[in-house]
């Protein structure tokens, strides 16, 4: 919906613009617009305003100086859009583009934007981080004999269990897809507090999971690469924990086991 109005109030007499009382916008925000306004004569972008009920909205706002024949701003003209519907179809893409559909879960691209930060950190404050590839053991079973839908269930079910696991607001927990998870800890003050997370991940995955009135056991295989030592960047740390969780499945499955360079050879 689009609202034309005109603002018939003067800026420079100093009277307040209560059309836009969000509350939101801080003082330089609005001293911002008006200098942009007095020195190009214009202003455009997004406000958020408060409609009567007191609900918070986007618009989409342009505000123009209008002079008259003297050359001096007599007033300004304002058009409002309301961008409540775009923004929340923005919001929806973003999250398609970010986030797991089957488990809601962070993917892929959202994983690696949130690794190339935690690297950056890592650097600047000597810390470590760990990543955690962790893959399902004998998961097509499970889809050949209950069929694809509880397949899906159990993907959702590790899901949460996963979350559960890792507690701190810093850390990640994402699905690349189909039963492959990677958990990535950032701030670590020792190595062995990764193999401790992964330890108690396949604990609470070796728990049997309810679904549809079956009992399915499971269990799963945890690679671990270490950053700065088992790589410096997101690629080589991200191929390094894939290594070693095929080390772990080579192992025998159900465990985890740390990078081993040699072991690549
Ligand atoms: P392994 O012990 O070696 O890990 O073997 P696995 O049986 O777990 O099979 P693998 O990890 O190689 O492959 C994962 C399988 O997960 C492949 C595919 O059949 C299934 N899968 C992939 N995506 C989905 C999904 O979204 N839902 C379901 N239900 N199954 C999926
Ligand atoms: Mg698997």
């Amino acid at each position: 919906m689009q609202t034309f109005y005109c603002l018939t109030f003067l800026h420079s007499l100093g009277q307040n613009m209560n059309l836009l009382n969000s509350g939101i916008h801080d003082a330089l925000f609005f001293a911002e617009m008006w200098n942009s306004i007095d020195n190009k004569g214009v202003w455009q972008g997004e406000i958020w305003n408060r409609r009567k009920n007191g609900n918070i909205f986007p618009e989409w706002l342009t505000i123009s100086a209008v002079k008259g024949a003297d050359d001096t701003i007599t007033h300004y003209v304002g058009t409002m859009m309301d961008i409540t519907a775009r923004k929340a179809i923005e919001q929806h893409v973003h999250h398609l583009a970010h986030y797991d559909a089957l488990t809601d879960l962070p993917n892929r691209t959202l994983l690696i934007d949130r690794l190339h930060q935690a690297i950056a950190q890592a650097r600047r404050e000597h810390s470590l981080l760990a990543l955690l590839y962790l893959d399902l053991d004998k998961f097509k079973p499970v889809n050949d004999s209950f069929g694809h839908d509880v397949g899906d269930l159990l993907l959702k079910e590790v899901a949460n269990r996963l979350e559960a696991c890792v507690k701190r607001e810093t850390d990640t927990v994402s699905r690349l897809g189909g039963d492959e998870f990677v958990i990535l800890l950032s701030q670590l003050d020792r190595q062995s507090a990764a193999g401790l997370v992964a330890e108690n991940i396949l604990t609470s995955l070796s728990q049997p999971f309810v679904i549809q009135q079956h009992i399915l056991d499971i269990s799963s295989s945890v690679g671990i690469a270490i950053y700065p030592d088992d790589g410096l960047d997101a690629n080589t740390l991200m191929k390094n924990a894939d290594h070693a969780m095929y080390q772990a499945k080579c192992a025998g499955r159900g465990c985890f086991r740390f990078f081993r360079p040699e072991a690549t050879r």
